[in-house]
Formats: C-alpha cells, structure tokens, sequence
C-alpha cells in the first residue's frame, strides 16, 4: 500500500517524465585503448560536467564544443552504473510499452560493449532479460509473462534469422493483423530462464560468424538486432497485451575514406549511411508530428517501425572514443545524437515549457528530500 506522500511523489515523477518526452539519449565514452596510449594519443573529452549530462570536445586543439544528453557516463563508469539508467526504460516493456534501444557510433567505441558485453561485463541485452524475470516472478500473482526472443542481422538491406537452422530463406517484413510487424517464418525462441537466454545469445553470436571470414569487420558493417516479445495475462481482469522490446547494436557510422571505397564495399557503405540517415529521418519526422514518417526507407526503420513513435519509448547510447584520432568522428557522432534528443524540445514538446519542467523538478526534488529526512 502507498501512501498518501508516495503517491504524490510518484505523480510528480510521471510528470517530469511525460514533459522530457519519450527519447533519452545516453553518451557513453570508452576509455583510451592500451594501443592509443602506446601511440601518445589524448583525450579530447572533458567530462567536469558530467554529472549534468554535459560534456566538452576540443576540437582543432583549442576550441571547445559542448554537448548535453540525458546521462553522459564517463570511461570509469561500468555495466552496472549504465543499466541502473536504462532499466526503468527497458522494464516498461512488462506494463505494455514498446520500446527500443540501440547503441550508434564508430566502429571501436564500445556499442557491442554496452549492449552484449563480455562473459565476466555483460551488458544491457543479458541484464534486460534478467531483470524482466526477476520482475515477472514479483508480479507472478498478478500477471503471467511470456517471453521469447529473435536474434537477426541486418547486412546490405537483407535481413538474415541468427537462430535458423535453414539459412538460404528469403526474409520479408510483413505487418500482422494485431497490428506488430513481424517476419514470417523468424525463430522465436521461448525462454523462460536467464540460462536458456544466454544459450539464445550465444547461438545468435556464433550464426553471426558463419560465412564472414572476418567477423569483426563484418558486425561492423551490420545491425545485430535483439527481439524481446512479452505476452501478458492480467490474472484478475482477464487482459491480455503484447508488446516489443528492440535492441540493437548498429552498423558503424564512420565515413569511410572516398579512395577506400569501391565495389561491395561501396554498396556496404551506400546501405549503411541509407539505414543510418533513415533512422535519423524517421526520429525528426516524429519530432516534427509530420504526417508522413518514413519508416519504409530502410529495413532497420521498417523493423524497429512498432518501437519508434507513438507512445513506445526510445532509449539511444551514443557511444564515442576520447581519442583526439577519432575527433572529427566524435563530433559527427554528437551532432546526430543531438538531433535525435531534439524531439523532445520539437514544437509540439515545446508547449511544456523549461519553467514548467524546472518547477516540476524542483517540487520533486522538494518532495524526495522531506521524505528523506522523515526516514
Ligand atoms: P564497437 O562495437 O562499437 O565496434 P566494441 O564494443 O567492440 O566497439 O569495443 C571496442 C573495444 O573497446 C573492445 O575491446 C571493448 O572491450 C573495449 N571497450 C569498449 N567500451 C569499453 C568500456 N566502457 N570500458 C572498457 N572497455 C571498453
Ligand atoms: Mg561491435
């Protein structure tokens, strides 16, 4: 049971939450690789303010540009630190929402980190599933969840199953009658523990590798796209829901260097920056309410179409090197990261004004504090 003070508080809360909007962005920075010490590399990133959400690059040696995010996480902060602020976001998956996540940036900034991890660091895919068990066991007299997940990849505009034991079928998008977009023939693997997911994400990685003779290059070519789908049954009222969680790690956005490219590598290029700016298009034309988005401009916009938009949330990990090699990189990925948060302050947002948002935060802060010292 809540009480009277709780309640309040937790309406306050929703408040600050609806007047942010339904896009967070995240910037996560690595910290500099044994190789770029080695070679005398410096960090170009300045991280005083990060606590605010803000941080400085220097660019051309002198000049600083300035950047604000909902969270920016320095290089010490670990697995841990970043999902405690994703979780919320992710969760909200088991109370109906869509929701979609996906980690951009260069290739070498971390967004496999982030969203796979490591065995011994894993990240927001594993900790996802996990903690959506642990949830769903709390609620378990309220609510059965069912939960399966699909692993695919995106290369070229083609999409390939991770967990398909037949390889050569050719995959479409299709929209179902419910209403969720979905692939008609797609693996969708049942789990119902943290140890069949592992065993799911395991196989997903491996699938990855058959056929490319180099894997790193080629996942840095390509989208590797997690499906959670929750069923959900209201024990007392009977109402069943579904909903869709996304999360990705996305292509590489860096520019390659106009002699590099030729032939295949070429065409990768084209369908990279195509998915990348159509992600990118598809967040403004949301921003603006324009009465055309374009999701059908790309697979990976097509895809994610359910999890973009509406009242689905969208959580984005913009992820860079502190090298002063990788500025110029850093800073084109900043810019987008930075369009991409220009939707909650796009028109229509705007109506909340900052005063309202401050006051609100204030009343909350106020809030929590009085609470605090009651304790
Ligand atoms: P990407 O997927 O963006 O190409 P990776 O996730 O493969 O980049 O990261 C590149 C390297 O940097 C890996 O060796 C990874 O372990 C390391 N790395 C990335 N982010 C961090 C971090 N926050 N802390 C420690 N090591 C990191
Ligand atoms: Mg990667």
């Amino acid at each position: 049971k809540y009480n009277e003070e709780q309640v309040k508080r937790r309406k306050l809360f929703n408040q600050v939450q609806e007047a942010k909007g339904n896009i967070r962005v995240f910037c996560r920075c690595r910290p500099l690789s044994k190789t770029e010490l080695v070679a005398g590399c410096a960090s170009v990133v300045d991280f005083d303010a990060a606590k605010d959400g803000e941080l400085g690059v220097l660019s051309n040696g002198s000049t600083k540009k300035a950047f604000k995010f909902d969270r920016v996480y320095t290089p010490k902060d670990d697995q841990v630190d970043v999902f405690a602020d994703a979780a919320p976001m992710v969760i909200s998956v088991l109370d109906g929402y869509n929701v979609c996540i996906f980690a951009y940036g260069q290739t070498g900034t971390g967004k496999t980190f982030t969203m796979e991890g490591t065995e011994a660091n894993r990240g927001v895919n594993y900790r996802t599933l996990e903690e959506l068990f642990r949830i769903s066991k709390e609620r378990k007299d309220t609510y059965t969840y069912n939960i399966s997940v699909s692993v695919l990849e995106v290369y070229n505009e083609q999409i390939r199953d991770l967990l398909a034991t037949e390889t050569s079928k050719k995959l479409e998008i299709k929209q179902a009658s419910e209403g969720f977009h979905h692939i008609p023939g797609i693996v969708e693997a049942n789990v119902e523990n943290i140890q069949q997911v592992w065993n799911v994400l395991q196989e997903g990685s491996s699938a990855r590798a058959v056929g490319s003779n180099n894997v790193n290059e080629h996942s840095s070519r390509s989208h590797c796209m997690l499906s959670i789908m929750v069923r959900a049954k209201n024990l007392i009222t009977g109402d069943c829901t579904k909903s869709k969680l996304w999360l990705v790690d996305l292509a590489g956005s860096e520019r390659l260097a106009k002699t590099d490219v030729q032939g295949d590598r070429l065409k990768e290029a084209q369908n990279i920056n195509r998915s990348l700016s159509a992600l990118g298009d598809v967040i403004s034309a949301l921003a603006n309410k324009s009465s055309h988005i374009p999701y059908r401009n790309s697979k990976l916009t097509h895809l994610l179409q359910d999890s973009l938009g509406g009242d689905s949330k969208t959580l984005m990990f913009v992820q860079i090197s502190p090298s002063d090699q990788d500025v110029s990189e850093t800073l084109s990925s900043l810019t987008f990261a930075t369009r991409v948060r220009g939707v909650e302050l796009g028109p229509v947002r705007k109506q909340i004004d900052t005063n309202e948002l401050q006051k609100l935060r204030t009343m909350l802060e106020k809030a929590r504090q009085e609470s605090r010292s009651k304790d």
